[in-house]
């Protein structure tokens, strides 16, 4: 059983912070690599919040329903739903973990289109009465178990490339199979409201939002001469980029020329399901390589080759179960390196600060002493820590020579990764540390979810660096960090 507790905090930061010097921070606050041994991430909920704002900015016709399948983390839904957004919810248990936190039953879609029954009846329970069907059984079994509900026709309409396509799996093709699921759900007294459609996850096409939207409408004219007079809603689905250097202005071109085209009329509600959009760039990674390898082999040309695997304290089982199911492409940055200091030489290690951001600093004498690793680049492979052959993260990076105890960072993490992982070989999950500024909190604070929660405050402690006697520390590496709520 897979237990990843809620980290009930939200560290609030006063002036300027980085994911990156968030995670060197709690490292050092560990003590350096020695006591510090566990993954663990930084959330930015900075990064909701601006993405929420150039999503209304840039498509302020569609609603943002976020799908809690990519990342159910209870800080990451609270803050979006503070921010207003709906949510996409897969199952009887996405509901619950919704509705928990105090989200209004209309606030949700029922977006699987093949659910089981017990799911259908306790949504109608929730009161969670919109969501998609593709299929005659399953106008069936709505019509037995929520003859109430709500339905949204889900089509097929794929995108020419996508990081993980969906049509393989969900959605009824326009022209062939809609017109008669139409049709059939008019006899059976059935409430159509919509059509929806998902292009594939990490698409890369936006011109495809153009052509389903283009179904949509032929839809919606064949559904008002069958009967379902009221149909007022088109659902988007997912597929946007959500990488930190990604933007979604181009496809946001595309869908709201189509709306214009297709939908002028504004009794047409528009909603999308987006889920990598929101969460991937929130989340940074910092893993610790607690073990290397050197293999040496024979090259081809007779010599000698050496090639250096590390081991890492998470893999496939864990987060980096977004190489092998999501097809994501990862690349580890360095936050600490662990090398002798050029001051402090008779110390054999000394923890380093090896991010290029901030001015490189010996954690022992805490003074500027150390100069980045001018040795090469060297092949080397990077493994998760189970004892399974199938967990290697990267089967061929190119690193400088790593000490054991150096910390990389991640970025773009946060979707699909945790809520697929495991505890295979006894590997917990790594926790989340989550950060959030001064003036994001103060408006956050006040909605609900968070205006229910009860608060104490505290302030956490800087890093506790392991200073040499009168060593004069750089202030700005003594960033304090107020910790101040508690959610129930
Ligand atoms: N909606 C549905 C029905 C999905 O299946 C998915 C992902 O699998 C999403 C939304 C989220 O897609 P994305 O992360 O590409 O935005």
């Amino acid at each position: 059983m897979k237990v990843l507790e809620e980290e009930p905090r939200v560290e609030v930061t006063q002036g300027a912070w980085s994911a990156a010097q968030a995670a060197r921070d709690i490292v050092a606050s560990g003590g350096g690599c020695v006591a510090q041994e566990e993954p663990f991430y930084v959330c930015d909920l900075r990064e909701l919040a601006a993405r929420h704002a150039r999503w209304r900015d840039l498509m302020p016709r569609v609603e943002p329903f976020y799908a809690v399948k990519c990342n159910d983390d209870k800080l990451l839904l609270r803050t979006l739903a503070a921010l207003g957004t709906g949510f996409d919810c897969a199952s009887r248990g996405e509901i619950d973990l919704v509705t928990n936190l105090g989200v209004a039953p209309e606030r949700i879609i029922f977006a699987n289109p093949a659910k089981m029954a017990s799911h259908i009846r306790h949504a109608a329970s929730a009161g969670v009465d919109t969501m998609t069907f593709d299929s005659e059984p399953e106008l069936l079994k709505i019509k037995q178990h929520m003859p109430h509900a709500q339905l949204v026709l889900r089509i097929r309409c794929d995108a020419a490339s996508a990081q993980c396509p969906l049509g393989i799996k969900f959605g009824c093709d326009p022209v062939a199979e809609a017109p008669r699921l139409l049709k059939l759900a008019a006899v059976l007294g059935l409430d159509v409201i919509g059509v929806s459609f998902h292009v594939g996850s990490g698409a890369e096409e936006t011109e495809v939002y153009a052509r389903a939207i283009q179904y949509c409408r032929a839809l919606f004219t064949l559904g008002a001469a069958l009967g379902h007079a009221r149909m007022r809603l088109v659902d988007i689905g997912g597929g946007f980029p959500g990488g930190s250097g990604t933007s979604i202005k181009e496809v946001a071109e595309v869908i709201n020329t189509a709306l214009e085209t297709h939908f002028p009329e504004p009794g047409v509600r528009v909603i999308a399901e987006p889920g990598r959009y929101f969460a991937a760039a929130a989340y940074t990674l910092a893993v610790m390589v607690h073990a290397k390898r050197e293999v040496v082999s024979v090259s081809a040309a007779g010599g000698e080759e050496t090639h250096t695997m590390y081991f890492i304290n998470d893999g496939v089982y864990g987060s980096f179960n977004c190489v092998l199911y999501d097809h994501q492409q990862v690349e580890p940055t360095l936050l600490y390196m662990v090398g002798p200091c050029a001051r402090s030489a008779r110390i054999a290690t000394t923890i380093l600060l090896a991010n290029p951001a901030v001015k490189q600093q010996c954690l022992h004498c805490c003074v500027s002493a150390w100069r980045p690793s001018s040795e090469k680049p060297q092949p080397c492979s990077i493994w998760g820590p189970t004892c399974d052959g199938l967990d290697c993260v990267l089967p061929a990076a190119s690193l400088p020579p790593l000490q054991v105890g150096t910390w990389l960072l991640f970025k773009d993490m946060g979707a699909y990764t945790l809520p697929a992982g495991s505890n295979f070989n006894g590997f917990p999950l790594p926790r989340v540390k989550t950060f959030v500024d001064e003036a994001l909190w103060s408006v956050l604070k006040e909605q609900s979810p968070f205006s229910e929660c009860q608060f104490s405050v505290g302030r956490a402690a800087p890093p506790s660096l392991p200073c040499a006697a009168g060593a004069v520390r750089d202030p700005a590496e003594c960033r304090a960090v107020f910790v101040e709520c508690a959610l129930k």
